[in-house]
C-alpha cells in the first residue's frame, strides 16, 4: 500500500509536539502534517507521571507556550493542570484531530532520490506495521525512555516483603496511608513525593546518597496574579514571562560566576527553614556547585515543613542491601519500610531509540554534531526538540518549532527540497550537555556532540537562542540546501548550489 504522505510529521504529542503543531498551523498554514503518538493519550510527561503531588519545578509562565497565557493562580502547577493546559491548547488550535494515537514510530529512513522520509510505526497492542512518508521530520519525543525509569540493582531487593514502586510506573492501587515509606533519591521527584506522602503515611524517610540544592519558592506568584487582574491576559503573561526568563538567567549567571556566594546563600536559606539544630551540613550541603546539576525547587517550603513537623526525615547514607523488613545501610542503621519508592531517575534516550537511516546507511547520531541544538550533521530535513537544563523546556521548544517553520517556508520560497547541516571544517567537539547529574552522565555517550562555537554550540541561553533562531541567517554556510532536481546526486554534491 502506498504510505500516506505529509509535508511534516511530528513524532510525539506531549508539550512540545502539540506546541509545534500549533506553530505549524500558524506559520506554515499550507503544510499538511500529522502527529504520531505512541501512547493512547496526549500530554507526554504530564499524562504518564501519576505519582503523588506530581508538579512542575519551574514556573508555568515560562513552561507555558509563548502563544497561550497560563491563567491559573499557581505558578508552580500540578501535573493534571499542566495536562489540561496541553489538551486545551490542542483543542483551541484545532490540532487534536491531527494526532494518530497508538502509533509508536520505530524507524525513519531518508531517501535523497525521493527527497523524503519513510517512517515505520507500530500500531496498537498488535504492533501492526504502518508506513508514512514526509518531507520534514520533527521529533518531539522527549528525552527519556517511556519503557521504564532507571533503577539500580539493589542487592536483596527480591527479599523485601513490601512493595517497591518507581515513580514512572505509579500503581493506581497503592494505598500508603498509615504505612512506613522510604523514598530513595534526592532529586526533583523525591522532594515532590516526600511531603505529599507524608500527609497520610505513618512515616516518610528520604534516603539519599548525597544532598541536592533545594530552594523554596511561593507556589503562587503574588506579583503575577496582581498583574493578571489589572492587565489583559496576553500582555500580563508576556511581561511575567520575560521577567521570569531574565530573573532565571540572572540567577544562573550569578551561580556560575560566584558559586561560593550563591552556595552560601542557598544553604543559609535552608538553615532558616529548618532551624539551628538541624544538620544542614550533612543533608542539604551538596559537594558540587549550584547548577552543576539542576536545582530542586519546592513550593511554599513544603519539604521543609514536613521535616520540621516530624512527618518526614532525611537520611544521608549508602544502601548495603534490601532486607525483608526494609533497608540495611552501610552505616549499620536500618530503615523499616512497608513501601520503598525508587525515585532514582529516568533513562535518557535520544529520539526515543528511533533507528535512523540515511540513504541506506544507519545514521550514527552519537558521532554527529548537533546543529543549533536541534538538527544533526549529515542528517537532512530532521529536527528534534530538546529543552534547556537551566530554564523551562518550553522556551527552547517554542524557538525550535518557530525555526523549523521558518526553515520550511524558506525552502518553499527558494524551491529547495532538502536542508542538511554539513561539517565543512574541523570543529572542536564537546559533550552535548555540561551537567554532572548521574542520569545525564550515564547516557551522554549515546547523544550527539556539540561544537565549541556557533552554530554547533548548544547554548543553554534563551536570549542567544532567540536571536540566533528567530533572526539568524538560514543560509549560514553550514546548512546545505538542495533543490529537488539535485535529489538523484550524492548528498554532498549540492553544496555549491546552496551558495548560488
Ligand atoms: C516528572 C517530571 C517533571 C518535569 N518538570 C519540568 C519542569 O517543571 N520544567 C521543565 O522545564 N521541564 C520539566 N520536565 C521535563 C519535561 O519532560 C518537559 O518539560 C516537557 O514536558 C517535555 O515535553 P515533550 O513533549 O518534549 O516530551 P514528553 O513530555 O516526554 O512527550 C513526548 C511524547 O512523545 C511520545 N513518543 C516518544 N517516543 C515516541 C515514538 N517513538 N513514537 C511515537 N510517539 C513517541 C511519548 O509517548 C510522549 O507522548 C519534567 C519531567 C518530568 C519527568
Amino acid at each position: 500500500m502506498t504510505p500516506e504522505h505529509f509535508d511534516v510529521l511530528i513524532v510525539g504529542a506531549g508539550l512540545s509536539g502539540v506546541g509545534a503543531a500549533c506553530h505549524l498551523r500558524q506559520a506554515s498554514p499550507t503544510k499538511s502534517f500529522a502527529i504520531l503518538e505512541g501512547r493512547a493519550a496526549m500530554g507526554g510527561t504530564w499524562d504518564l507521571f501519576r505519582y503523588p503531588g506530581v508538579r512542575s519545578d519551574s514556573d508555568m509562565y515560562t513552561l507555558g507556550y509563548a502563544f497561550k497565557p497560563w491563567r491559573e493562580a499557581k505558578a508552580i502547577a500540578d501535573g493534571p493542570s499542566i495536562l489540561n493546559y496541553v489538551c486545551e491548547t490542542a483543542r483551541d488550535h484545532g490540532v487534536d484531530g491531527a494526532i494518530r494515537f497508538n502509533h509508536k514510530v520505530t524507524r525513519a529512513e531518508w531517501s535523497t532520490p525521493e527527497g523524503r522520509w519513510t517512517l515505520e510505526a507500530e500500531v496498537g497492542p498488535q504492533k501492526a506495521k504502518v508506513r508514512f512518508t514526509c518531507a520534514f521530520l520533527l521529533m518531539c519525543c522527549g528525552y527519556y525512555s517511556y519503557a521504564g525509569g532507571y533503577s539500580p540493582d539493589f542487592p536483596g531487593a527480591e527479599t523485601f516483603k513490601g512493595r517497591i514502586v518507581h515513580p514512572q510506573a505509579w500503581p493506581s492501587d497503592l494505598d500508603y496511608a498509615g504505612k512506613r515509606v522510604v523514598v530513595i533519591g534526592s532529586g526533583a521527584t523525591a522532594v515532590t513525593i516526600v511531603p505529599e506522602m507524608a500527609k497520610t503515611a505513618a512515616s516518610v524517610t528520604m534516603l539519599q546518597r548525597s544532598p541536592t540544592y533545594v530552594v523554596s519558592r511561593p507556589a503562587e506568584d503574588a506579583f503575577a496574579n496582581a498583574l493578571r487582574r489589572r492587565l489583559p491576559a496576553k500582555l500580563a503573561y508576556g511581561i511575567i514571562r520575560w521577567r521570569n526568563v531574565l530573573l532565571g538567567m540572572f540567577f544562573y549567571r550569578m551561580a556560575r560566576r560566584k558559586p561560593e556566594k550563591v552556595k552560601a546563600q542557598i544553604i543559609d536559606m535552608v538553615r532558616q527553614e529548618l532551624g539551628p539544630d538541624y544538620d544542614v551540613e550533612t543533608h542539604f550541603t551538596p559537594r558540587y556547585n549550584p547548577w552543576d546539576q539542576r536545582l530542586c525547587l519546592v513550593p511554599d517550603s513544603d519539604l521543609f515543613c514536613a521535616i520540621k513537623s516530624g512527618a518526614a526525615q532525611v537520611v544521608t547514607d549508602h544502601i548495603e542491601r534490601f532486607t525483608p523488613g526494609g533497608i540495611a545501610l552501610k552505616s549499620g542503621q536500618t530503615l523499616d519500610a512497608d513501601v520503598i519508592v525508587t525515585a532514582t531517575g529516568l533513562k535518557l534516550e535520544l529520539l526515543s531509540g528511533l533507528k535512523v537511516v540515511v540513504d541506506g546507511e544507519p545514521a550514527e547520531l552519537s558521532k554527529s554534531l548537533s546543529y543549533k541544538g536541534m538538527m544533526y550533521s549529515d542528517v537532512p530535513n530532521l529536527a528534534s526538540v530538546f529543552g534547556y537544563t537551566n530554564a523551562s523546556w518550553t522556551l527552547k521548544a517554542d524557538l525550535t518549532a518557530e525555526f523549523v517553520c521558518r526553515l520550511i517556508n524558506y525552502m518553499d520560497r527558494r524551491g529547495f527540497a532538502c536542508a542538511t547541516p554539513r561539517r565543512r571544517e574541523t570543529v572542536e567537539e564537546a559533550p552535548w550537555l555540561d551537567f554532572s547529574s548521574g542520569y545525564v552522565v550515564r547516557a551522554l555517550g549515546e547523544f550527539p556532540k556539540q561544537g565549541v562555537k556557533h552554530p554547533w554550540k548548544v547554548y543553554q541561553n534563551y536570549l542567544l537562542d532567540l536571536f540566533a533562531l528567530r533572526y539568524g541567517r538560514l543560509d549560514d554556510g553550514v546548512l546545505e540546501f538542495s533543490p529537488p532536481s539535485m535529489a538523484s546526486q550524492t548528498p554532498r554534491e549540492p553544496q555549491r548550489l546552496a551558495a548560488a
